[in-house]
């Protein structure tokens, strides 16, 4: 399979635009460009700049032309390509190897190429049939890949501003003002659901991967609960991140998955996932049952069970639950409420209402 590339890196002049802008401030996008870059986009796949230009005149041509905000980094200056390349990849936090440039002179393609092995340059002849190849067609597009830009810049905003900001942890976190959101997954979310499975290594409770197929059986057996959880601030959306996979029995509810991206990590998502579902369990009146399965990189998601007072101790409740699969331990609660955090506002789905009732309304 072909490693998708998940930054395209562009060149400005005789590449994006026709001709030189230092020798013409007026140039136009090059016919069909507009076209690959809105295709680009919707498809998720993050775009920026590396040219050898002015800066400032550059940008003020891509706002009259009405594309700059579809770049994310860009880099407009006189350094080697190479160098602008390396950094938006360090900033994106991606590998060489998803990323790709497109420039129209055989030499910075080469630069490039020498310095940044696994980079994929692109020649602007190729820009028409750029989004007809296999690494610029993703298997599934979420919802999630078509914000995937904002996301990114509602990131790089909150990260500048956590940075500057000056006071306690907390107080920042207030000041985010962060909503939780908590619903049963649709048939459309289970692609992206299905990803988080897999991406996320260190808080996931057992490291099993579901597949989309399997989610949605789950789906649509009343008995199941796929839920997805998504998490926006006053910058933006972060998007989905994180899923729990309930088991209803009449005594106890068999939590099989929790997992949540380590975007959320430093908001506390996971406690508040955990806090939430020990309250719901209270109020029905049934216990908890946790399955935990030991990877190198999932401790913390052992001691955000602890932490919320999950045990090894044995219980009737489990008697009709199916034995655990090799390597899993099972942890058990007797619920008993818990307080939620005061600085997300936490909006969710009540599980005592059967999931017909929930669909109907
Ligand atoms: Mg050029
Ligand atoms: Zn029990």
């Amino acid at each position: 399979m072909v490693t998708p590339v998940k930054c395209l890196v562009w060149d400005l002049d005789n590449t994006l635009w026709d001709g030189t802008l230092l020798e013409d401030d007026q140039v136009d996008l090059v016919d069909g460009v507009l076209e690959t870059i809105t295709t680009l986009d919707q498809r998720g796949i993050l775009q920026s700049i590396s040219s050898k230009n002015d800066a400032d005149l550059a940008m003020a041509r891509l706002i009259e032309l009405g594309i700059a905000d579809y770049f994310v980094l860009p880099k407009i200056g006189w350094g080697p390509k190479s160098e602008s390349v390396r950094e938006i990849a360090e900033e994106l936090r991606f590998a060489p190897e998803a990323v790709a440039f497109v420039d129209d002179r055989p030499q910075e393609r080469a630069e490039v190429e020498f310095n940044l092995p696994g980079v994929r340059c692109y020649s602007d002849a190729q820009v028409p049939s750029l989004v007809t190849l296999p690494e610029f067609t993703p298997t599934t597009i979420t919802t999630d890949s078509r914000r995937r830009r904002q996301m990114y810049q509602a990131g790089f905003q909150r990260d500048a501003e956590r940075a500057a900001f000056r006071g306690p942890d907390q107080d920042f976190l207030r000041s985010l003002e962060v909503r939780l959101t908590i619903g049963r997954a649709t048939e459309a979310e289970l692609g992206r659901v299905e990803e988080l499975t897999v991406r996320t290594t260190q808080m996931n409770t057992t490291g099993v991967f579901y597949a989309e197929e399997t989610l949605l059986a789950m789906v649509a057996d009343p008995a199941h609960e796929v839920l997805t959880v998504t998490v926006s601030d006053r910058f933006g959306p972060y998007g989905a991140v994180g899923v729990v996979v309930l088991d209803r029995h009449p005594e106890v509810w068999h939590i099989k998955l929790l997992a949540t991206s380590c975007r959320v990590v430093s908001l506390g998502v996971g406690g508040q996932i955990l806090s939430w579902l020990v309250n719901e369990a209270e109020r029905a009146g049934v216990h908890l049952l946790a399955d935990f399965r030991p990877t190198e990189r999932n401790r913390i998601m052992e001691v955000t069970y602890r932490f919320a007072g999950f045990t090894d101790d044995s219980c009737e409740c489990v008697t009709p639950v199916p034995a655990p699969d090799t390597g899993s331990n099972r942890l058990h609660l007797v619920p008993a409420p818990q307080t939620l955090s005061e600085v997300i506002t936490l909006t969710a789905v009540d599980l005592r209402t059967p999931e017909s009732l929930d669909r109907a309304s």
